[in-house]
């Protein structure tokens, strides 16, 4: 059988190469480290958590909580190093870093089949299986490679807004309308505000806590996406003027224009989900939920992404990947972890076990298989290669991006039928 090259020994190539060699298929992993390391990274060993030690809630109240069930049920290597090193941690799944990494270090180098090399790749190989999982933090080289593939569609900094479920949006307040009726008129909903309301928000917004860049991270703000905080500090009117103007936006009930206004733009297909436009933000959590709840029509809101800017390097999924992880331009070659534009630690490892059964599968001449849309796995995979391509931003798994329940579901019992029927689709899956 031909071997499988993986680069990057983060979460996701970890457990991409652990299942591509439990599949009797040979691994070659690439890992830089300890030769270069990334300016986040400084443990040797493979795996590593780079910042907190948490892969937060364990409860399938939690999609997350969800995602890490399915990966225990399917022999994930991530859940199992989690499982041998955590450490007390409440309703959260916290690990000791340390022990963690070195845990997947032994397991991957112990593996008959899989061999580990340290050394920077700077060049996609020309030939064979191709895994590319180095993470938000690839090293500019290979970057550079990525670039010559991927074209318009790689990316170096994310810019994420904050969503909020739709059925958390008060419609008394919120308006449907496009600016001047254009589009098929409705396609944005608007939370309009008044003068008052506008000044008290402003105010918020700029006494409120931020999350400090990493020293790396103090590089840039683009034009067109710069925090919301930021903006607001510009001038008593800027955002006004920017994500919140109002001009051609008319409150169908009073019949002018508010004040100012926050738009809201629909996030999926379901229109589960809705994204507040232009408000990508460094506030903590707590004052992005404080806040934005200050928004007329959000005051209820649940949030199932919280807003963040951080140095990321990811792609165009939907433009450019298919939900087994595969590059639709060149079947060769797979993506996984961070850089396909999933948000987070497990997501990562996730993403990595996907890519790993498809590497392994086309190895072995199998047909390709991602688990169902249904499973949170899945709902991952195909939210990332079937989101809006003009908009993209990283996403981290939520409730939001399952398909909906059949029927009227109470709210209180929601979490619990999805998790349900997640783990039913999944064993289904897993049936040979
Ligand atoms: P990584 O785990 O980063 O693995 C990529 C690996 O590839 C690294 O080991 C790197 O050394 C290697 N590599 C890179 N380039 C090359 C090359 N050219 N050749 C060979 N090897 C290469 N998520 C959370 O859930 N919680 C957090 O608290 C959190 N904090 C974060 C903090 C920072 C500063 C960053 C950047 C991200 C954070 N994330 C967090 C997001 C994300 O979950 C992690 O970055 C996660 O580790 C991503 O997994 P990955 O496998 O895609 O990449």
């Amino acid at each position: 059988t031909q071997t499988v090259t993986i680069i990057g020994g983060g979460l996701a190539g970890c457990e991409a190469a652990w299942q591509v060699a439990s599949r009797g298929v040979p691994v070659r992993l690439y890992e830089m480290k300890p030769v270069r390391f990334s300016p986040a990274h400084e443990l040797p060993g493979l795996g590593e958590l780079v910042c907190s030690n948490s892969l937060r809630g364990d409860s399938l109240e939690n999609a997350v909580g969800l995602l890490k069930e399915e990966l225990r049920r399917l022999g994930s290597l991530f859940m199992e190093a989690a499982e041998a090193t955590k450490v007390p941690a409440g309703g959260a799944l916290a690990v000791d870093r340390e022990l963690f990494s070195a845990y997947l270090t032994e397991k991957i180098e112990g593996h008959p089949l899989i061999e580990v090399v340290r050394e920077e790749i700077t060049e996609i190989p020309a030939e064979g299986i191709v895994v590319i999982a180095s993470g938000p933090l690839t090293s500019s080289a290979l970057a550079e490679e990525i670039g010559r593939l991927a074209g318009n569609y790689l990316y170096f900094y994310d810019a994420i807004a904050p969503i909020v479920t739709a059925e958390s949006i008060d419609y008394e307040k919120a308006f449907r309308a496009s600016r001047y009726g254009k589009g098929d008129g409705d396609d944005y909903l608007n939370c309009p505000m008044d003068q008052e309301q506008y000044q008290n928000f402003v105010t918020e917004l700029l006494n409120a806590e931020k999350v400090e860049p990493k020293s790396f991270e103090k590089v840039v703000h683009f034009e067109g996406c710069m925090p919301i905080e930021e903006m607001a500090s510009r001038g008593p009117e800027t955002l006004r003027f920017g994500p919140m103007k109002p001009v051609g936006l008319v409150d169908p009930r009073v019949g002018v224009e508010p004040h100012a206004v926050i738009q809201l733009r629909q996030e999926n297909r379901e229109a589960s989900m809705y994204n507040l436009v232009g408000f990508q933000t460094k506030l903590t959590w707590p004052e992005q939920k404080r806040i934005f709840r200050m928004i007329p029509g959000l005051e209820n809101a649940e949030f199932v992404r919280l807003g963040s800017m951080h140095r990321n390097t990811f792609i165009n999924a939907p433009t450019l990947l298919e939900p087994t992880c595969r590059l639709k331009s060149d079947p060769r070659l797979f993506f996984a972890g961070q850089i396909t534009g999933v948000e987070g630690y497990v997501e990562s490892a996730s993403s990595g076990f996907v890519a790993g059964v498809n590497a392994a599968r086309q190895a072995l001449g199998e047909p390709l298989t991602v688990p169902p849309a249904e499973t949170a796995i899945g709902a991952l995979a195909v939210h990332i290669t079937n989101a809006e391509a003009a908009h993209f931003q990283p996403m981290n798994v939520n409730y939001g991006l399952f398909p909906a329940l059949p029927g009227r579901v109470k709210k209180k019992e929601k979490r619990g039928l999805l998790a349900q029927r997640g783990l039913e689709a999944l064993e289904t899956w897993k049936q040979p």
